[in-house]
C-alpha cells in the first residue's frame, strides 16, 4: 500500500497490514483489532475461487454474495476477530468505498442478507454521505446525499442513519429535504461538521441522538451516555499550560495521513504532559550538513519509519544533530537505523556505515537483512537488497526483554512488546563494535538477537533512544503511550533547560568527523 495512496500503513498485533481507519477504531474503542477484523475484495475473490474449484467437483453453485467474509465472520461468528467473541454485543462492520463502486457490491450484499437473518432489531444501517459546499452559489447541496440514499435503497438496504459530512452544520430545513428524498426520518439525518479536533466528534453525535437512536434501534437497554472523559479530552486539548516544537524528519512532507499514528501519539502524549504538541515536518532532503543548524529552533527531533533511500542522508544529519547537541532524539524504526548508522559512522569510527537497504556494498552494513548479516562464514555478504521486496517483512507483535539501568527500562518495565514492521535489522556482527564505542543496545530479542532498542547513556545525553518497532500503534488518548509520554516530558525539560549554559557531560563521546 502507497502512503500516497492509503496515508498510514496501520499494523494488528497479529501482523496485518491495514488501512489507517483501524488505528482509529484501536484508539476509539479501545479494542485491539486482528487479521480478521479487516478484508479486502482481493481475498474475498480469493476464497471464492478456491471454494468454486472445491464447488466445481461438488457440482454446486458458489456465489460471491454468498460466501462473503462479513456474513461469516461477523454474524454466525461475530467474535471471530475479537479477543473475547463470547463477550462481544455489538459488531460494527464499516464497508469501505463509495455505493455503486463494483468493489462494494458483495460486501452490501452480504450485510443485506446478514440482516434480514439476524431481525430488523439486530441490525442497524447507518450510511455516511457527503453534503458538499458549493461557495460560488452559497448552497449546501443535499443531491448526491438524496442519490446514494437512493442507490443504497435499489441495492435494498435502507438507511436508519444518514451521517452527513460537510464542512458546516446542515441546517434543518436541508436535514428535511435530506430526510424526505431519503426515506429516513429527520432525527435520523446527523450532521457531522468540520472540527479542530476528532474527539469532539462523539459529543457532537450525542447531542443529536445517534446513541439513542442506535441502542433503541437493536433494543439495548443502556445508561444514559456519559461523556465525560470525551470532554476532558477535548478540554486537555485546548488548555495546554506550554508548547513544544518537534521536527518530524520525514519524506512524505505534505502527507500528514501518512504519519496518522504518530501523530496521535504525539498529540496524547502532549495531552498527559498538559503541552500543546507542534509537529513541523521537515524534508528530510533538503536537510545538509551545512544547513542542519535549523533544527536548532526546535525542542525534539524525531523521525519516523521509512523505505528507501532517498532522503536518507539528511535524516542522517538530523540524527548527528541531535546527539551532538543534545537534543532530545526519538528514532523510529527508520529512525532507529539511521541514529545506529550515524553513531557507527562518528563515534565508533566506522567509516562509510550504512544499511544494505541504501548502500548494497557499503563496507560496514550495520544495518542488514538477516539473511545477509547471518552468514557465519567469517564474511559479512551483501546482496540486492531488492531481491527480498515483499517476501521477509517483520510484522506485528513481538516482546524482548529490556536491560536494567536503562531509559528503555525506566519506560518499559521488564519486557518491551511492540509491532514491527521492517526488513531491516541491526547487523549482530556489529552490536560489540557499536557497544564499545558507547551505545546502549537497551533492548535484544532472546532467539534471534535482534536489536529492538538502542540509546545513549544518560550522563551522556539527555534522551536519545531509538527503537526498531512502531510504538504509536498502541498509543491511547486517555493514556498516551509510556515511550512518548516520557520523550514530550523530555522534550519539555529541554525546552526548560535550553538557553542556558548546557554542563559538559561527565562522559564526552570521542567524535570520529
Ligand atoms: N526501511 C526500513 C526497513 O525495511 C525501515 C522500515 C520502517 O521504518 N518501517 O527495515
Amino acid at each position: 500500500m502507497s502512503p500516497f495512496q492509503h496515508g498510514e500503513v496501520f499494523v494488528t498485533d497479529d501482523g496485518a497490514e491495514t488501512d489507517l481507519d483501524l488505528g482509529h477504531y484501536e484508539r476509539f474503542i479501545e479494542t485491539r483489532m486482528r487479521k480478521a477484523n479487516n478484508f479486502t475484495t482481493g481475498q474475498i475473490y480469493k476464497s471464492v475461487l478456491e471454494k468454486s474449484a472445491v464447488a466445481t467437483t461438488l457440482a454446486k453453485p458458489c456465489r460471491s454474495s454468498r460466501m462473503s467474509p462479513t456474513k461469516s465472520r461477523s454474524s454466525s461468528n461475530a467474535g471471530a476477530g475479537f479477543e473475547t467473541p463470547d463477550a462481544v454485543d455489538v459488531a460494527i462492520v464499516e464497508i469501505g468505498g463509495t455505493v455503486g463502486d463494483i468493489e462494494s457490491l458483495p460486501f452490501l450484499e452480504a450485510v443485506r442478507q446478514m440482516s434480514l437473518r439476524l431481525g430488523a432489531n439486530n441490525s442497524a444501517f447507518v450510511h455516511l454521505s457527503y453534503v458538499p459546499w458549493i461557495a460560488a452559489a452559497g448552497e449546501l447541496k443535499t443531491k448526491p446525499t438524496q442519490h446514494t440514499a437512493k442507490q443504497l435503497r435499489e441495492i435494498g438496504i435502507q438507511a436508519d442513519v444518514l451521517l452527513c459530512r460537510a464542512d458546516r452544520r446542515i441546517p434543518s430545513e436541508e436535514r428535511e429535504k435530506i430526510s424526505l428524498f431519503s426515506n429516513v426520518p429527520e432525527w435520523g439525518v446527523i450532521s457531522m461538521w468540520d472540527v479542530d479536533t476528532i474527539y469532539k466528534v462523539p459529543r457532537m453525535l450525542h447531542e443529536q441522538g445517534l446513541d439513542g437512536l442506535i441502542c433503541d434501534k437493536l433494543r439495548l437497554n443502556t445508561p444514559p451516555a456519559s461523556l465525560k472523559r470525551w470532554d476532558d479530552l477535548v478540554y486537555e486539548t485546548e488548555h495546554p499550560k506550554t508548547e513544544v516544537n518537534i521536527a518530524m524528519v520525514g519524506k512524505y512532507v505534505d502527507l500528514s495521513d501518512s504519519y496518522k499514528s504518530l501523530n496521535e501519539a504525539l498529540r496524547h502524549a502532549g495531552m498527559k504532559n498538559h503541552a500543546k504538541v507542534v509537529i513541523e515536518y521537515v524534508d528530510s532532503e533538503t536537510i545538509t550538513p551545512e544547513n542542519v543548524s535549523r533544527l536548532a529552533k526546535f525542542d525534539g527531533i524525531l523521525v519516523p519509519g521509512g523505505f528507501g533511500v532517498r532522503g536518507v542522508e539528511g535524516k542522517i544529519c538530523a540524527a548527528r544533530f541531535a546527539r551532538e547537541n543534545k537534543v532530545p532524539y526519538l528514532g523510529i524504526c527508520l529512525g532507529m537505523q539511521v541514529a545506529t548508522i550515524e553513531f557507527a559512522r562518528h563515534v565508533a569510527g566506522l567509516k562509510g556505515a550504512n544499511s544494505t537497504e541504501f548502500e548494497p556494498a557499503s563496507p560496514h552494513p550495520v544495518i542488514a537483512l538477516i539473511t545477509e548479516w547471518k552468514d557465519t562464514d567469517g564474511t559479512i555478504k551483501t546482496r540486492d537488497a531488492k531481491s527480498d521486496l515483499g517476501g521477509t517483512m517483520r510484522l506485528g507483535a513481538q516482546s524482548s526483554d529490556v536491560a536494567k539501568g536503562t531509559l528503555a527500562h525506566k519506560i518499559y518495565g521488564d519486557v518491551v512488546t511492540e509491532r514491527h514492521r521492517h526488513r531491516y535489522e541491526a547487523n549482530v556482527n556489529y552490536l560489540d563494535t557499536l557497544r564499545k564505542a558507547g551505545l546502549v543496545i537497551s533492548a535484544l530479542t532472546q532467539r534471534e538477537q535482534l536489536t529492538e532498542i538502542v540509546e545513549l547513556p544518560q550522563d551522556v545525553h539527555p534522551w536519545f533512544m531509538g527503537v526498531q518497532f512502531h510504538p504509536e500503534f498502541k498509543s491511547t488518548p486517555w493514556d498516551g503511550h509510556p515511550l512518548f509520554n516520557a520523550y514530550i516530558a523530555a522534550v519539555l525539560e529541554h525546552r526548560a533547560t535550553a538557553g542556558q549554559d548546557q554542563q559538559p557531560t561527565s562522559k564526552p563521546l570521542k567524535v570520529v568527523a
